[in-house]
């Protein structure tokens, strides 16, 4: 039986900085890395042409032509993970597994049983920091709490961010990969996917977007955001080489940074939060299960123009502007009064960047339901939105070209009557 150590990819699908490939390619093994495509994740996914799959498929495919060029191989597997790490224990003379450390709750308790399987076999399964710069558990208040608030949260990170002295590791040592052949490689359509032809944004910013960035990060007519949330998503971006990045050239894009791990943090500490309110008393709002105007908003024809343009954006691209997420998940839990999970779940289907963590948030943030969120009362006035950040309705008409026209539906609800409706059915719910 063929000795090695396995690195596992999951979500930090680059050779640079990648934390358990160094150290694992530190030690005297031979270190074969392994991808697996995971059923549970894959056989979720409604849409066989899910653009995010062939992204990863992508980056698969060049991480192993560059471990091929180096001698080695990547071995790419297809199925359940706990089952394929039994296979794999069969098969060769496991020394220790690498990994990154993950937080969302299925792949803490994916990570728990593969390392309960490999223990009874007396393998270690040395897990690391990676894509983060501040673990879950790594910022807590004076009491030793996490933080349900961002800002105070945000400061004690800036200080640790400081004397930490956070840096990029160095290269690998490649020669420590283990040598073979190329090994085989599964398609797209063997798993039952199609390639999408989506666009990717590119893994690089420029710095001038950074720099611009407080000026022009609120208006989606403008390229004014980096477009970096697929790239933290599955790690084909180093956290720390962005974060450096970021504090050298713009405080308030590194303050964006804070939020993802803001968000993360509270998903690791309150794992409830995937299904309910963070905070408890907002369960109890009665949301509308109106399927008809659900799909109204999911394909940008409520008659309200600035949500309509975002849903739209995100059908046909995958992304939509910070600002407009705030716009459509506002209209959809408090004008449509529709249950935030819907709309998050619509997101997660959608979304290139989608990030349990942020997703999670965002949605609660905009229900009013999350830690630290926009108090129920305030409910975003479209047409006041539309006046701040798209006043010359620059973004709006490439989305809605047909606006002003007979072919525009009128809006599904008036904006006064939804406002107070929203304010009360919440009102009456927490009191
Ligand atoms: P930039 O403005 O260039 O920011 C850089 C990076 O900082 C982002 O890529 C992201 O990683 C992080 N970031 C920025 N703003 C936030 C924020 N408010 N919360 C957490 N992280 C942030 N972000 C996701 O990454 N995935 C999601 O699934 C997601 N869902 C959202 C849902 C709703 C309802 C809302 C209101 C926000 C959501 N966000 C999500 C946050 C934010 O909208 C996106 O991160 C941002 O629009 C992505 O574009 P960008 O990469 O150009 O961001």
């Amino acid at each position: 039986m063929k000795k090695i150590s396995l690195c596992w990819f999951r979500r930090d699908l680059r050779i640079e900085d990648q934390t358990a490939l160094f150290y694992a390619l530190q030690q005297e093994e031979q270190v074969l890395p392994l991808f697996i495509f995971d059923r549970h994740i894959l056989d979720a996914l409604e849409d066989k042409t899910d653009a995010r799959v062939t992204f990863i498929y992508q980056q698969i495919a060049s991480l192993k032509a560059f471990f091929e060029k180096q001698g080695s191989s990547m071995l790419v597997k297809y199925g359940h993970p706990e089952q394929i790490f039994q296979e794999l224990v069969q098969e060769f003379e496991v020394q220790t597994v690498y990994t990154n450390r993950d937080y969302e709750p299925y792949a803490q308790s994916r990570d728990a049983q593969v390392e309960a399987l490999l223990a009874k076999k007396n393998i270690p399964f040395l897990t690391f920091k990676d894509q983060v710069i501040f673990e879950p558990g790594e910022i807590l208040n004076g009491s030793g709490e996490f933080y349900k608030v961002f800002t105070p949260f945000s400061r004690n990170w800036l200080e640790k961010f400081r004397q930490t002295r956070v840096q990029p590791l160095p290269e690998a040592n490649w020669k420590n990969l283990f040598p073979c052949s190329p090994l085989p490689f599964i398609t797209l359509s063997e798993m039952g996917f199609e390639a999408s032809s989506l666009e990717i944004p590119s893994t690089q910013v420029e710095d001038a977007i950074l720099k611009e960035y407080e000026a022009q990060r609120n208006f989606p007519a403008v390229r004014g955001t980096s477009r970096l949330g697929i790239h933290l998503r599955f790690g084909t971006l180093s956290i720390r080489s962005l974060a450096l990045k970021a504090a050298s050239l713009n405080a308030t894009y590194l303050n964006e940074l804070i939020w993802r791990e803001f968000y993360m943090m509270i998903l690791g500490n309150a794992p409830q939060v995937v299904d309910r309110a963070f905070k408890p008393q907002y369960d109890r709002i009665p949301w509308r299960t109106n399927e008809e105007d659900f799909q109204a908003w999911c394909e940008g024809r409520t008659g309200y123009p600035i949500v309509d343009a975002g849903m739209r954006e995100l059908n046909a691209t995958g992304f939509m502007h910070n600002r407009v997420r705030m716009i459509v998940a506002s209209f959809l839990t408090k004008h449509l009064l529709i249950d935030w999970r819907w709309g998050e779940a619509y997101f997660a289907k959608k979304l290139l960047d989608f990030e349990l963590a942020s997703n999670n948030g965002g949605w609660q943030w905009a229900a009013g339901t999350g830690t630290d969120a926009q108090p129920y009362f305030r409910v975003f006035n479209p047409d006041s939105q539309t006046e701040k950040f798209d006043k010359d309705l620059r973004y709006i008409k490439k989305w809605v070209p047909e606006l002003g026209t007979s072919s525009y539906p009128q809006p599904i609800v008036e904006h006064k009557f939804a406002r107070n409706r929203a304010i009360e059915t919440y009102k009456k719910a927490l009191t």
